[in-house]
């Protein structure tokens, strides 16, 4: 099987609730960081990038978009926003990957997504995978367990944005939650939801 068919396969063939997805977001990442054979931080791109069946480039008109994918040749291709730094490239990299994972059973799993709130909740979903992807749950509780404690050496450790490690301390109930009202969109940029015209 193909290691895209086998994250695929881990997301069960049906309507999937919010807080489904975000468990198979997760079990998709860590799956993802074994087929890679990438066991530590700060996780290699390049051994992502080298996925049989990505492609991954660099582009300067993607206007405020952190990154695009697009199937062509039998290969998907994904874009990266130039003239952002290497840490949200990074981010954007991971956020695109959940994009192509689940490309074939978007609206099986989501419905016809049209609502601008579904259409971002199903971005929220693709940082939550980045962000499970780049600073995996139990990699950041042993560091955490090791005394790294502060988001700055946790996000240089982990080549994330300091934002980044925030959010996710705050989702692995590591830091204090945010008082703001409302969801937590810091990881959510305005991204429109593009996507590609051909499934895998
Ligand atoms: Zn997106």
């Amino acid at each position: 099987m193909s290691w895209l068919g086998e994250l695929r396969d881990l997301a069960p063939q049906r309507a999937l609730t919010m807080a489904e997805a975000y468990g198979v977001a997760e079990r998709q990442a860590l799956r993802l960081l074994r087929l890679a054979q990438v066991s530590e931080p700060p996780v290699s791109t390049e051994a992502l990038a080298y996925l049989p069946w990505l492609s991954v480039s660099l582009d300067r008109r993607l206007g405020t978009a952190g990154g695009a994918a697009k199937w062509k040749a039998n290969r998907w291709i994904v874009l990266l926003n130039a003239n952002e730094g290497r840490a949200r490239r990074r981010f954007s990299l991971g956020h695109e990957l959940k994009h192509i994972i689940d490309h074939r059973d978007l609206r099986l799993h989501h419905g016809r997504l049209e609502s601008r709130a579904e259409k971002l909740a199903v971005e929220q979903l693709c940082h939550h995978f980045a962000a499970c992807l780049l600073m995996p749950r139990p990699w950041v509780k042993r560091a955490w367990g090791l005394g790294v404690q502060s988001e700055l050496d946790l996000a240089e450790l982990f080549e994330v944005s300091p934002q980044a490690m925030l959010i996710r301390l705050r989702t692995l109930g590591l830091a204090e939650p945010t008082t703001r009202c409302g969801i937590d969109n810091d990881y959510l940029r305005s991204e429109p939801l593009s996507l590609p015209n051909m499934a895998a």
